[in-house]
């Protein structure tokens, strides 16, 4: 088929992980569907393929090492390489989960450290060497500016308000992720960034944040996707939102 690039994303299957295989799929990128459920992962590839997509599901749980070596096995096999990692699959229980423990419920920091941050490390320990097969291999980590050290201390920040320690340790520790791995393969053709995709209508924080969210998730992939495409002369080890650098 006519696909140049082939692009991983993890959490593929719904929310700003699904608009941006959409997107990217509209720019001739052949598209994974990582999904943790192979039902839901098969479900958004045919919808995307009826779209006239390159899409395929394969079967990606981000707190499963055995299932995300199986899944790098399997790309490996039947694609040689990955040009494009999107780190998309993210939680967070702070908002969704009732009776939590509020504000340091040790159960919710496991899960979101395993999901947000351990879950990024594994995806990209194991695809990082099919990325190196790539000409113009591009990591794309999906943070928060509420992850963002700089923006939490901020009293101007429209976030000022929000308390959910565990995901906003999580997307700064994502960050931190981003700055290490982009010196480690600084000498290599693979960029690593993260970004902001706004506040958008999925449903990660329920539907009350789904309803109040100013953003549709095919805007706000926008950002995911430019990131994914970056010329040889892009950025690396960055932070970006729409308006552009976003402070760690
Ligand atoms: P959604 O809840 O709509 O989607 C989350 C996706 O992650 C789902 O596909 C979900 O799969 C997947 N996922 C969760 N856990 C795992 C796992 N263990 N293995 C594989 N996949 C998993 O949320 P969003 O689309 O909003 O979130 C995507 C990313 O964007 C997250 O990292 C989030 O932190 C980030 N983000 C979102 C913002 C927003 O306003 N929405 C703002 C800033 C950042 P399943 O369907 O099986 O549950």
């Amino acid at each position: 088929h006519p696909s140049t690039k082939i692009a991983m994303i993890t959490g593929g299957n719904r929310g700003l992980g699904l608009a941006t295989a959409r997107l990217l799929g509209q720019a001739d990128v052949t598209v994974l569907i990582g999904a943790r459920d192979r039902v839901r992962g098969e479900c958004a590839a045919a919808q995307l393929r009826r779209e006239g997509v390159y899409a395929h599901a394969v079967a990606l749980d981000v707190t499963s090492e055995t299932s995300v070596e199986h899944a790098a096995d399997y790309v490996a096999s039947r694609y040689g390489r990955v040009d494009i990692l999107v780190n998309n699959a993210g939680i967070l229980p702070e908002v969704t989960r009732p009776n939590i423990d509020w504000p340091l419920d040790l159960n919710a920091f496991r899960k979101t450290f395993d999901t947000n941050v351990l879950g990024a490390v594994t995806t990209t320990k194991y695809f990082l060497p099919l990325l190196h097969k790539s000409t113009a291999g591009r990591i794309v980590n999906v943070s928060s500016t509420m992850g963002s050290l700089a923006d939490q201390s901020d009293p101007t920040s429209p976030y000022y308000g929000q308390v959910v320690p565990a995901y906003q340790m999580s997307k700064a520790a994502l960050n931190g992720l981003t700055i290490a791995l982009s010196k480690a393969l600084a000498e290599s053709a693979i960029k690593v960034n993260s970004i902001c995709p706004g506040w958008v209508q999925t449903d990660l924080g329920g539907p009350a944040n789904r309803a109040a969210a100013p953003t549709r998730a095919a805007d706000a992939a926008a950002i995911v996707v430019e990131m994914a495409l970056l010329d040889n002369d892009g950025p690396t080890g960055q932070f970006f939102d729409r308006a552009g650098a976003v402070a760690w």
